[in-house]
């Protein structure tokens, strides 16, 4: 385990491994593990000499790239903190990350709206009181600083002096996609994401021969810490995907031969269900990780038989850097399309009452975590006391049992539990029955204000192409399947469901648009 070790010795340590191994390719250039070393090294240099220090915040906002990676590691090697973001988020949200996290640089592209917010940029105009500088990847415009001409200077002894503490440095701040509530920083050290990294790379048995395919986004934990950081301790080829798209993915896994994929659960659902699959050649695949959200039973398997993939069921949050818990390669259909696996190791799991009294096996609670991925807390929000106590678990606001082997199963989040003229209905018990129907190809069920009952269940449904299905023929499939009251009230079709940058269906989005819907009928 090097848990004790930097990020900028992480990669260090794999290019004195294997210095001229394949390390990059993102669909446009290779890189070997040498020239993404020697590259981050020069750009930690030129941002050391235009005035990045240790502990500044540097906004990224780029997607899968080559480049993202370097920066990623110069940020590192400088000691300076990563704050990634979504290169496709709202002017808003955009704006927000800027100002919560007060960075001094930003990291942009051409290609992305938020240019234009800057494109007259001048030092000092802008309210953004703590913003020095803006650079420029894959771009020409010259009011910005160049990516490509700062990552061509020499570089300097300077750079290689920061110390860095990985217990106690930051590196970085990821602020979560607001599912439930507005993106809230996570501060997590170097440390945090070195332990989550290792726990994953020994739970999937990866070595340096593994290619990843890295389709989760990189500014979301689950590109980043799982992916990108657990390809790099193992020297391991990444293989970056710019956005998701389930024919290119296949294609890529194929074509690259990779043999670890990890995704959220509607990446597979995707994929599984493209008319093309057969014909693509996933021998190569070896396993991988589903994470982010509940992932429906059915899709657990069938990753497993129609794609060849001994894929693992892993939980967790970014206030963990990811893996808290995950199934094994061992583990048989049942445990592992059913529970999210055990505690990884290293990784303490209680679940808990309302008064934070530990509950007896079997029984459902609050899931509480403390390991060594557990945040430094969120940045700027005095909150983190709630979450963490002063013995350092984090109460994870997540629904869950354990049975007598430490075997974890998630009910849900406790927000979205569904309280139904007084009885709880937990919306993933219902997705899993509708995802075992032939013509469903994605489903949220969400709870929706009633006069009568409180609440009344609500199942937003996407059909297959050319299935035809309504609410008569889905309700009496349930029948049966769901005892009576969680059979849902109301089934509403759409041609898409709305998702979270890291791909996961936003309930929030379809709760607000839905409530406005009703209130206009
Ligand atoms: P926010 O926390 O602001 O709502 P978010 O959904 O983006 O945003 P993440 O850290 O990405 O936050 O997601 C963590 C949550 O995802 C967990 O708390 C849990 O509810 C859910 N989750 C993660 N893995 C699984 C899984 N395997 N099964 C079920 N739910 C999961």
């Amino acid at each position: 385990m090097n848990g004790s070790l930097s990020l900028h010795q992480v990669l260090e340590q794999a290019v004195n491994k294997h210095p001229s191994k394949e390390a990059l390719f993102d669909g446009f250039e290779r890189k070997s593990y040498r020239t993404l070393y020697e590259e981050s090294l020069r750009l930690a240099s030129s941002l050391s000499q235009l005035g990045v220090t240790k502990g500044d915040r540097v906004m990224v906002c780029l997607p899968n790239w080559n480049e993202t990676v370097v920066i990623y590691f110069s940020l590192a090697m400088l000691g300076a903190v990563l704050v990634p973001c979504n290169p496709r988020s709202s002017r808003e949200e955009f704006i927000y990350i800027l100002e919560n996290s007060q960075a001094s640089t930003v990291f942009l592209s051409d290609c992305f709206t938020h240019t234009e917010l800057f494109k007259h940029y001048v030092k000092g105009q802008y309210n953004y009181v703590t913003l020095e500088r803006i650079i420029m990847v894959r771009g020409h415009n010259k009011s910005f600083y160049l990516f490509e001409e700062l990552v061509e200077k020499e570089d300097s002894k300077e750079t290689l002096n920061v110390k860095i503490d990985p217990d106690k440095d930051l590196f970085a701040i990821l602020y979560t996609s607001g599912t439930t509530d507005k993106p809230k920083g996570v501060m997590l050290t170097h440390k945090n994401a070195i332990y989550t990294a290792n726990v994953t790379a020994e739970a999937m048995e990866c070595n340096s021969k593994d290619v990843f395919l890295v389709s989760v986004p990189l500014f979301h934990v689950f590109g980043l810490i799982p992916s990108m950081i657990t390809a790099t301790i193992i020297s391991a080829k990444m293989v970056l995907q710019e956005k998701f798209q389930a024919r290119e993915a296949l294609n890529l896994i194929e074509q690259e031969q990779v043999t670890v994929h990890h995704g959220v659960p509607t990446m597979f659902i995707l994929e599984l269900n493209d008319p093309m699959l057969e014909s693509f050649d996933l021998s190569t695949l070896r396993t991988g990780i589903v994470a982010a959200a509940p992932c429906p039973e059915e899709v657990v398997r069938k990753i497993r038989t129609l794609m060849g993939c001994n894929i693992i069921v892993s939980y967790g949050l970014t206030e963990t850097s990811a893996g808290v818990t995950a199934t094994s390669l061992y583990d048989d259909d049942l445990l592992r399309s059913a529970t999210v696996g055990k505690p990884l190791p290293g990784t303490e799991v209680k679940i808990v009452d309302l008064f934070r009294n530990e509950v007896l096996r079997g029984v459902t609670g609050e899931l509480a975590v403390r390991s060594f991925g557990v945040m430094k807390g969120y940045f700027h929000l005095p909150e983190t006391i709630m979450r963490i106590d002063e013995e350092g678990w984090l109460y994870t606001g997540d629904l869950a049992k354990m049975d007598d082997h430490d075997y974890i199963t998630i009910i849900g989040r406790q927000e979205e539990m569904i309280i139904r003229g007084g009885y709880n209905i937990s919306p993933e018990e219902v997705e899993n029955v509708l995802y075992k129907h032939s013509s469903i190809l994605e489903v949220a069920v969400i709870g929706m204000e009633d006069s009568k009952l409180g609440e009344m269940i609500c199942a937003v449904i996407k059909l297959k192409p050319d299935r035809v299905e309504d609410e008569y023929s889905l309700k009496n499939y349930m029948e049966g399947k769901l005892v009576n009251y969680k059979i849902p009230d109301q089934l509403v079709f759409l041609e898409d469901l709305p998702k979270t940058a890291s791909g996961k269906i936003n309930k929030m989005e379809l709760m607000v648009e839905l409530t406005k819907q009703l209130k206009e009928w």
